[in-house]
């Protein structure tokens, strides 16, 4: 990578920056030291310049600067990533998308809306609440994330069981080509023709372009919603009650499994009446009519009891629903309370395996002598293993990274997937080598090509280079054969 270290080299780039506010621009190292990690921040990299732009034009235009002089560029939403997509690289430009902040248009006729890519996710269904309407994907951080870095991550929630992710929910984007080239991608009806480039962008983690405006699709607030819980002396019986409610054709709107530690550390804090003996409770939502909701929950408790619940309790009013889902949104905050750091894991499998992963993975808790907390969507089968550790304590990270990563690996191994809804960013970059063969990496490396030929989008992250693979020795040997037996081994 080339360095970039003089003042002179800095100054220059500057000075080509034609037009640019002072104010869109952050060089000092206390200005830069905000923007060196983003929500993984076992990473961090100061930035070589952090430029915090106003408009489509000036984004265009630093675009064109950077690739003009070949320096990469990452994009930066709310800085809230879990994966370190949005880590800085110290001869880049860190590219802030903060200032877009408005939300362009609302059209309630075709309950859609167009956003600038910096508005927060909530702000979305804040501004749509007194029509009735609200955007679906709702993911944990939704008061600060941003509607591009959600694009971008194909960001999920709890409600996306039944409603989508991002993808499901978007219409049309506005991206800008690393060569400043505004595109214009999808439609503001149903389908667009041609290859859906709308769904290839959605997950694409800033690689293949600048995302400056979003059209959402907005649904209608439903007219009741209910929440049960449901207790559980072990973990393996709550994960066949998700088996169960799903194979009954039943679709909650979201159903949530938390695990012993992980209740007790949210109740701890947020008082939210959960049962402190169970080993796992459940929380399942359900929305739709009135007549609906009240089936839906007669036949789940049902369900939820035959599979083997201990306590089966139904929110009396929307209070106690709050409160129910009051412990589950704190429970990040609430293992923060209790441990000096903590990695958050993200990987999907098949829901059949539930009952058996979580086993490993706890037995694997004892094997590192590292705690690890279990919150997560279970009706997606999306789990999100929370390991402690202590970054001050030598090796400790070293010991999460490597459990992590073992549990990524157990997540493939049961036909499931290194990430849910979080992205590969720079955690996960080794385990995209366990999930793909080669001859699929370099798939993707050919869509890059397709964008960005000198890889100046967020280069490093999210899809690994073969070499990269073969150090960390996970290439894909088929009947003996070492593929690219030409690339150097570590
Ligand atoms: C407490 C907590 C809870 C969370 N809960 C969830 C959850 O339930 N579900 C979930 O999916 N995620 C969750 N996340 C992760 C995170 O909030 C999401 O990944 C979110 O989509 C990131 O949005 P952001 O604006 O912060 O993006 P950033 O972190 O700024 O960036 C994320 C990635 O997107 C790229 N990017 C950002 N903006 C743009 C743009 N305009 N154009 C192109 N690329 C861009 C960046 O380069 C980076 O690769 C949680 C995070 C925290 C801290």
């Amino acid at each position: 990578m080339k360095s970039r270290s003089s003042d002179a080299m800095l100054e220059s780039f500057i000075a080509g920056l034609s037009g640019l506010p002072e104010q869109c621009i952050l060089r000092e190292e206390a200005q830069l030291r905000p923007y060196e990690c983003d929500g993984l921040p076992a990473y961090r990299t100061l930035p070589w310049l952090v430029l915090i732009p106003e408009t489509v034009e000036q984004v265009q235009m630093i675009l064109r600067h950077c690739h003009r002089q070949q320096v990469p560029v990452v994009a930066r939403g709310a800085g809230t990533g879990l994966s370190g997509g949005a880590l800085p690289l110290e001869n880049g430009v860190l590219l802030s998308l903060a200032r877009f902040n408005r939300i362009v248009d609302i059209d309630a006729d075709n309950r859609t809306a167009r956003v600038q890519t910096g508005v927060t996710n909530l702000a979305i269904s804040q501004a749509v609440k007194s029509l009735g309407l609200y955007y679906a994907p709702d993911p944990s951080s939704q008061i600060a994330c941003s509607i591009g870095g959600n694009v971008a991550e194909n960001a999920g929630g709890v409600h996306c069981l039944k409603y989508g992710l991002t993808v499901h929910n978007i219409l049309a984007l506005k991206v800008l080509t690393i060569d400043g080239e505004l595109l214009e991608i999808g439609a503001q009806s149903l389908d667009a023709p041609g290859y859906d480039l709308l769904a290839l962008l959605t997950g694409s983690e800033g690689l293949l372009g600048v995302i400056v405006e979003v059209t959402v699709r907005l649904l209608v607030i439903p007219e009741q919603t209910g929440v049960i819980l449901a207790a559980f002396d072990s973990v393996v019986k709550a994960g066949q009650a998700v088996a169960a409610i799903i194979s009954a054709g039943i679709v909650p709107a979201g159903l949530e499994m938390m695990d012993q530690f992980s209740l007790r550390a949210a109740e701890n804090f947020v008082h939210a009446g959960y049962p402190l003996d169970a080993a796992a409770i459940l929380l399942c939502e359900l929305d739709g009519s009135d007549a609906e909701v009240s089936a839906q929950i007669g036949q789940a408790r049902s369900l939820l009891a035959e599979a083997g619940a201990s306590d089966v309790r139904v929110a009396r009013d929307e209070a106690e629903r709050q409160k129910f889902w009051a412990g589950r949104k704190a429970a990040f905050p609430a293992i923060g309370r209790i441990s000096p750091d903590y990695y958050c894991m993200d990987g999907t499998i098949p829901r059949k395996h539930l009952g058996t992963v979580l086993a490993t993975i706890n037995a694997w808790s004892g094997e590192f002598g590292l705690k690890v907390a279990n919150v997560f969507h279970a009706g997606d089968g999306n789990l999100h293993p929370l390991i402690l550790y202590d970054g001050s304590k030598e090796g400790e990270l070293e010991r999460a990274e490597e459990l992590g990563g073992r549990i990524l690996e157990l997540c493939v191994s049961v036909g499931g997937t290194i990430t849910g809804e979080h992205g590969v960013g720079m955690e996960k970059i080794n385990q995209m080598c366990v999930q793909f063969n080669d001859e699929e990496l370099q798939q993707f490396h050919a869509i890059k090509q397709a964008f960005d030929a000198d890889e100046l989008l967020n280069p490093g992250k999210a899809i690994p280079t073969l070499n990269r693979c073969a150090e960390f020795g996970r290439m894909h040997v088929h009947d003996g054969a070492v593929p690219f037996p030409e690339l150097e081994r570590f």
